[in-house]
């Protein structure tokens, strides 16, 4: 266990996650009750920011220490911090949904914590232990509840983003992993990812550009695969693209995901393929999630890969009936079309297709508690 002071109850042995350890250090300056609720009216997506943030740092010499839940605010950092010349940078994206008795829940925060520590093994970061990642973001949503948006219907997807993440602070300019390393948890109240509904996404295939390749950081969640992105997504745009898919750095031939999102194609047969994870993509939570609840309804989830021969193949022959991306900010969203140099494919019309429409209907209905939680997939924060 990296954090002592969060690790185990000396009373039974069980794992505590308590906000105890966290030492509060409110703002003199909380936003005003008016101004918030403006904010929360309109929230947008990573616009505004709650008056808190978690910051843990961590040491060569002393582990992890000093948690505290802090003001939120610029950080003072040395021009010579490695990851502003290196990019040692790890992050995750959680959501905290308020149900209708006013509590608050995530979904699958240990997931999440075992992708950060993984993260943190390919990028030479410290790991951070599980309990005091589930316990970071009970300390910051208890701090800021008022902020995590009440939704008013079920069509208003509001929640409380939360944006884990761990920079190399070391001032040093050698190429080598920090001996000073600091956790911070920030959060941010979030309307749907899509405004007026969900609408199917144009989506670009690169040619230029691959996302990951083996032995690479693909499967990691780190800022310079974002970083990475850009260009490739600045294509997608001048084509008029929303969104920029990416094949295999081997063969150009394998269907892999978006920037942020996964893939999942449905076909008429009740087949649900998804890429396999070979270590170039990121295993979303939400993918995974998908599979589990496809397989509760009957469908047969297959992970194998999936070329882009096939999906056009397929799409074309009518034998893919449906295409969607999925993460944790859009949730589900219809793949509409497929455009390439040469090519134009048409995936969906109207809305997207009825299999992702049920999905993801499921999804925010557990997330949001209005169904049962059968997997256990909630964790209670506020
Ligand atoms: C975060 C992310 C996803 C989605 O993961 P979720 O856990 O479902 O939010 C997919 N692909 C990439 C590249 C990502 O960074």
């Amino acid at each position: 266990m990296l954090f002592q002071a969060l690790s185990t109850s000396p009373i039974d042995g069980e794992p505590t996650v308590s906000t105890q350890q966290f030492d509060l250090r409110p703002t003199a300056h909380p936003t005003e009750e008016r101004i918030r609720a403006e904010i929360l009216a309109n929230p947008g997506f990573g616009r505004y920011f709650t008056d808190h943030m978690v910051h843990v740092r961590w040491t060569h010499n002393d582990g992890w220490h000093s948690a505290m839940v802090r003001p939120y605010g610029p950080l003072t950092l040395d021009p010579a911090a490695s990851v502003l010349h290196y990019a040692q940078e790890i992050f995750e994206g959680v959501k905290a949904y308020r149900h209708a008795d006013g509590s608050v829940w995530t979904f699958r925060p240990e997931r999440n914590a075992a992708r950060f520590q993984a993260s943190a093994r390919r990028l030479a970061l410290p790991e951070l232990d599980s309990d005091t990642f589930i316990a970071s973001l009970k300390a910051l949503v208890s701090q800021d509840v008022d902020w995590v948006p009440t939704p008013a219907s079920e069509a208003e997807e509001s929640s409380l983003y939360l944006r884990p993440f761990m920079i190399a602070s070391e001032k040093f300019l050698g190429v080598k992993p920090a001996k000073q390393v600091d956790y911070y948890v920030i959060a941010s109240p979030a309307a749907a990812y899509f405004k007026g509904g969900v609408k199917p996404v144009s989506i670009w295939l690169s040619s230029h550009y691959n996302r990951a390749a083996r032995g690479g950081t693909g499967s990691a969640k780190c800022g310079g695969n974002y970083a990475a992105s850009l260009a490739a997504q600045k294509e997608a745009e001048a084509h008029g693209c929303d969104q920029v898919a990416f094949l295999d750095a081997v063969e150009n031939q394998w269907v892999e995901e978006l920037g942020g999102m996964n893939l999942f194609f449905v076909f008429r047969d009740g087949r649900i393929v998804t890429p396999a994870l070979t270590g170039t993509i990121l295993e979303g939570v939400t993918r995974d999630s998908v599979l589990q609840l496809a397989a509760d309804d009957g469908l047969q989830p297959e992970e194998r890969a999936i070329s882009i021969d096939e999906w056009r193949e397929g799409v074309r022959s009518g034998e893919i009936s449906e295409v969607f991306a999925c993460g944790t900010a859009a949730v589900i969203t219809p793949v509409g079309e497929l455009i390439s140099e040469d090519d134009r494919l048409v995936c969906a019309e109207g809305s997207g297709g009825e299999v992702g429409k049920s999905l993801r209907k499921q999804l925010l209905d557990i997330q949001y508690g209005r169904a049962e939680d059968r997997h256990g997939w909630l964790t209670r924060l506020a």
